[in-house]
């Protein structure tokens, strides 16, 4: 079941077509990935669904109905263009925003110390705003977002300027809050965390879908037959021993032990591979290289 799903969106900015006929579909419980190159148009999607501004044509799903406006009570959304009141005091303004997303000044506070206590952030409800860094200042716009618990949550590249720490402990709340039932939607250009958080991605290029669904699947349909393997060092070489059909795609030598990526055509299995190798090295390691959603993401967008 989805909760949210966009068919046949079309936007256009006077002669600027940002989206052309986009359509996808956000499972429920699940972190969905809105990749592209810049200006392709995702900030356009994710401002529909928020409902600022309003598509050309195209229907807007939330939980099996229509989209409504009151549907914004349900839905989280850190912008990637965000800031605070430098001069306002931390606690009054996240009381004041997360009153903004219908909740009391009495349950806004008590969630507000929940988090801020989950955080360990405790000693900066106090402070004015203008003396937090920026990093600090973007984990209290996270929990301002997610404070009204919302079914859906729009995150547009939440780990821009936080350090590795920060950067995990964000992530792993993302996680948590995916595990307890909430629904994200999760726009970035940073490759290694759509490969650790996102169960589906959709990869939008000059304002069209180019590629959609689960990323598991989407990794086994590009890949190569490539595997990487480890073996003691071979003083001949290597491409000697290997079925003419292989491809010796690069090897790293060190004293004792070398690393050759091998790709095989698809009539071959990988145990092909290894019997080939066995009269003649003793392996290490042996692993299957899936392409990251890196190489895919470059292989797609040049394509088109
Ligand atoms: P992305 O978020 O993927 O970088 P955008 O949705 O911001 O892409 O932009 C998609 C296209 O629409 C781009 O060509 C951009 O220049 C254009 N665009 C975005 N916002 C406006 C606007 N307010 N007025 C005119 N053109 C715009």
């Amino acid at each position: 079941m989805n909760l949210f799903s966009a068919k046949e969106i079309t936007k256009h900015y006077a002669n600027v077509t940002a989206l052309q006929n986009v359509s996808i579909e956000v499972p429920q419980q699940s972190i969905f990935g809105l990749l592209g190159p810049n200006g392709a148009g995702k900030t356009t999607l994710i401002r529909i669904i928020n409902q600022i501004i309003a598509p050309d044509n195209g229907t807007l799903l939330f939980d099996g109905r229509k989209l409504e406006a009151k549907d914004i009570f349900q839905i989280g959304y850190l912008p990637e263009e965000r800031g605070l009141y430098k001069k306002m005091k931390v606690s009054e303004q996240s009381i004041y925003l997360a009153q903004l997303k219908g909740l009391s000044k009495q349950e806004a506070v008590k969630r507000l110390k929940y988090w801020f206590e989950k955080l360990n952030i405790e000693s900066w409800w106090n402070k004015k705003v203008e003396e937090l860094s920026k990093g600090m200042q973007q984990k209290i716009q996270f929990v301002v977002t997610i404070i009204h618990n919302p079914k859906l949550l729009i995150f547009d590249e939440p780990f821009s300027g936080l350090d590795p720490i920060n950067v995990n402990i964000i992530k792993n709340e993302i996680l948590n809050l995916r595990n307890q039932g909430a629904t994200v939607i999760f726009s970035t250009h940073n490759m290694a965390s759509v490969e650790e958080l996102c169960d589906y991605i959709a990869l939008i290029n000059n304002s069209e879908t180019i590629l959609q669904g689960k990323m598991k699947d989407i990794k086994k349909a590009y890949k190569s037959n490539t595997y990487e393997v480890l073996f003691n060092n071979f003083k001949d070489d290597i491409k000697s021993i290997l079925n003419p059909d292989f491809t010796l795609i690069e090897q790293n030598k060190d004293e004792d032990l070398i690393k050759a990526k091998i790709q095989i055509p698809k009539t071959y299995t990988s145990n092909d591979l290894i019997q080939t190798l066995l009269p003649h090295v003793s392996i290490h390691s042996f692993i299957e290289v899936l392409p990251t959603m890196n190489d895919i993401f470059i292989k797609k967008v040049n394509e088109n």
